[in-house]
Parts: C-alpha cells; sequence; structure tokens
C-alpha cells in the first residue's frame, strides 16, 4: 500500500490560498489545513475533531519550579491509549496499519522526493499539528532517516520536527514524525530561555562539548533527562546527533529487569525485529534568520510511568512522549486530569519513571564530556 494516491495538487491548494513557490511546503501546509476542515470537501474526523478541541480544559501546574500545561484533550485518545509496543501486543500487518489505510477524505502533500506525505495530524495538540508518513510501510526506526527529519525542518521552517521511538512514545509501527507550529510547546520557551542563560526555576543548561561548529547541552535540574544539540553545520549536527545515540545504546544496556517494561535491545512484536535504537524522542527546528538548527534529545527508558500499571482504580492514563517531554501533559479521561492538577509530584514522579535515570545520565555526561572536536 502506497500512500500517494492522497496527495493533493497545488492547483487544488490554489483554491484553498495557495500562491507560493513550488518549494514552499509551509504555505502548502496552510492550505491543505484550510481544505482537509472545508465542510464541503474536507475530511470529517478532523472537523469533528476540530469541534472537540474547542472545549479542552487547560491548566497550568508547577512541577518543582517548572511550569506545565496539563490539559484534558478527548482528541489525542487514540495515541494516549495506544498500546502498539507494549508487552503482550501483537504484531500489526500492514492491512491492519492506520497510516496505511487512510480515510478516502485524508489528503496530504508529498515531500523530499515522493518519500513522505504531510498530513494533518487527527490529534490535536495545537492545531494545525501534523503526522509526516513515509509513503510505503517500514518500521519506526530513525537510524538512515536523520537526514530526512534534517531535510524537513529546513522545508517546514514554521514548524518543530518531531520524533518518537518506538519504545519511547510512538504509536504507530509505520515509519512517521510528527511537527507542530514553531514555539507552541512551554518546553520550546524554556528551552530557549536556558539556552538563552535565563533562569526556569532552577534548571540550567551545562554545556558538555564544543566544537567548531556546535555544541552539546545538558538540561539540569529540569524534571526529565533533557539534551541539546545546536548547530549551524548540517553534517556536524548528524555526526553529533549519531555520536549521542551511539553513547546512548551503551547506556540504554542498563534497561533491564524493570518491571512492565522490556529489557532494551528485546524483539519487538509490533515490528518484527530486534529493538535496536536508543529510547528517546526527539525534537528539531532550524531558523533561517540564523541558519542554526536545534535539536531536542529526551532520552527514555519507557513511555508509560509506573502510575499506568496501577489497578484500574488508581491507573492514571498518560503516556510520556515528545509533547510531554516538551511540557504538555494530555489526559484524556476527567479522573486522571483530576490527579495531576491536585499533585503536581505526581507529574514529577512520571517524568523520573520514564526518563533515564541519574546514574545513566552521570554515565552519558562523561562520555559527552570526553568526546574530542574533530
Ligand atoms: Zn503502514
Amino acid at each position: 500500500m502506497d500512500l500517494t494516491a492522497h496527495h493533493i495538487s497545488d492547483s487544488e491548494l490554489s483554491r484553498y490560498g495557495f500562491i507560493g513557490e513550488p518549494g514552499d511546503d509551509n504555505m502548502r501546509v496552510k492550505a491543505l489545513l484550510r481544505q482537509q476542515l472545508d465542510p464541503q470537501t474536507g475530511w470529517r474526523c478532523l472537523i469533528r475533531n476540530m469541534e472537540r478541541y474547542s472545549r479542552i480544559q487547560k491548566s497550568t501546574v508547577n512541577v518543582r519550579g517548572i511550569d506545565v500545561i496539563l490539559t484534558l484533550n478527548e482528541t489525542r485518545a487514540a495515541s494516549v491509549n495506544a498500546q502498539t509496543f507494549e508487552a503482550g501486543a501483537t504484531k500489526r500487518a500492514e492491512s491492519q496499519c492506520f497510516l496505511c489505510q487512510p480515510d478516502e477524505a485524508q489528503r496530504g502533500i508529498l515531500t523530499l522526493n515522493h518519500r513522505y506525505l504531510i498530513l494533518i495530524n487527527p490529534g490535536i495538540t495545537i492545531p494545525g499539528d501534523l503526522t509526516i508518513a513515509s509513503v510505503s510501510h517500514r518500521p519506526q526506526v530513525i537510524a538512515d532517516s536523520f537526514s530526512d527529519m534534517i531535510a524537513l525542518a529546513r522545508r517546514l521552517t514554521s514548524y518543530s520536527i518531531f520524533y518518537n521511538g518506538a519504545m519511547a512514545g510512538a504509536s504507530i509501527p509505520h515509519f512517521h514524525f510528527q511537527a507542530g507550529l514553531k514555539n507552541s510547546l512551554i518546553g520550546e520557551e524554556q528551552i530557549s530561555q536556558l539556552l538563552e542563560g535565563l533562569e526556569v526555576g532552577c534548571a540550567q543548561s551545562v554545556l558538555l562539548h564544543q566544537s567548531p561548529t556546535g555544541q552539546i547541552y545538558w538540561i539540569k535540574d529540569f524534571s526529565r533527562a533533557t539534551y541539546l544539540i545546536r548547530s549551524k553545520d548540517r553534517e556536524d549536527l548528524e555526526y553529533l546527533f549519531n555520536t549521542f545515540s551511539n553513547f546512548l545504546i551503551e547506556v540504554d544496556k542498563e534497561i533491564v529487569n524493570i518491571p512492565h517494561i522490556p529489557d532494551f535491545g528485546s524483539y519487538i512484536e509490533a515490528m518484527d525485529i530486534l529493538e535496536s535504537e536508543p529510547r528517546m524522542n526527539l525534537m528539531l527546528k532550524y531558523d533561517p534568520l540564523t541558519a542554526e538548527y536545534l535539536l531536542a534529545i529526551f532520552p527514555k527508558i519507557s513511555n508509560r510511568p509506573t502510575a499506568y500499571f496501577r489497578s484500574p482504580e488508581d491507573q492514571i492514563i498518560v503516556g510520556i512522549a515528545i509533547k510531554e517531554s516538551l511540557g504538555n501533559l494530555i489526559c484524556c479521561r476527567w479522573s486522571d486530569y483530576q490527579r495531576l492538577q491536585q499533585s503536581p509530584e505526581l507529574t514529577a514522579q512520571m517524568y523520573r519513571d520514564t526518563s533515564i535515570n541519574d546514574g545513566m545520565m552521570e554515565q552519558l555526561n562523561r562520555r559527552l564530556t570526553a568526546l574530542e572536536s574533530v
């Protein structure tokens, strides 16, 4: 099954305001959103979810000095409830893959030499959220596709590009990125402030590695394990990301015998492969004014905190993936929302449960500090 049949042409998009240059995917995406929300020709599922989105509840919770946005948002229920990569899940044939079986009215924009289709994400964290799917079914493993993430950040300059590893919060085994309008999530703002040397609670950025064209930072005391790579050089960014990933694989080998969490390197039923990539959530953005890339890496143990595995009456259904790592916590049940609102310490615990622990961070920091400039 190939997704190219769902491509919407520039001439169709011109009816929805696309007057941009052929290479301008930012303008195309704006027009695509208008088309998909058109009551006559659009995608009913998205239109329905936009109505639901108008009723979401939101509050700010201060978690050990760091503000986190808590939302009650049922449009994200499919992702929050997904058990695709959890123990007991079974291999999904392509015929059962959500991305291989789009609705007829679901349209998208082909990009990067027709290898990806940009779709509007029906699970709405911020209106305009995107899913960027490989046109053909392949496993959710970024190894050979990080350069595609860079290329997408270069094309979609209005957006931050997101990636959730299969064992770190992805809900679909079909290779995909997500994207959200730049700087819409509170964590993005906080990261910018930290890089400017401003205070965010007691968090601070610590420079671990400096090369002629790039830097690696660790964000200390940010509730969740967070690393940043900043560079103006595409090749250097790739080198630093690959180096970081290789170090993280070594550290992830400590993920063994943790209740409810698969050991690192285990067989992944949903994709029929052995786990080979470090567990992480990624955000990448490119600033055309400064020509600089900023990559945020959140190293994880799992996307599910221990509260998820409690008995039904005490269970909290949440998953910590990239949006949550960027400070936007999503609940789909009123009871979960209320509990998290009343007890910020629960959120602190969920970040602790799902991030790599202090010992693993120390190991990673030692390796990154010892990294020679090239
Ligand atoms: Zn698929």
